[in-house]
């Protein structure tokens, strides 16, 4: 497959919804910019708290890479079939 299935949740604070969000260098600590909130479990407590919106983009991927797995293999199947004189993919 050629295509890139990376992608990237970007965290929120779950008080202000701020994505401004200042993490140490370890991550072990965060800190919002915009209402001072403070997060000391850091990066993983922020993953934790932003984990519904990981899970929607995750469900999203989920059918664009299960679509995108349908169309090659009807590409495929198509390729295979058009040397079959009698069959005809519309
Ligand atoms: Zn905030």
């Amino acid at each position: 497959m050629k295509k890139n299935y990376n992608f990237s949740v970007t965290l929120r604070c779950p008080v202000c919804g701020s994505t401004d969000i200042d993490l140490s260098e370890d991550k072990t600590y965060g800190k919002c910019n915009m209402c001072n909130k403070e997060f000391p479990g850091g990066y993983d407590e922020l993953v934790e708290l932003n984990q519904a919106a990981i899970d929607a983009a995750l469900d999203g991927k989920k059918s664009e890479i299960q679509k995108d797995l349908e169309n090659e293999l009807h590409d495929r199947l198509k390729k295979d079939l058009r040397r079959n004189k009698n069959i005809i993919i519309k």
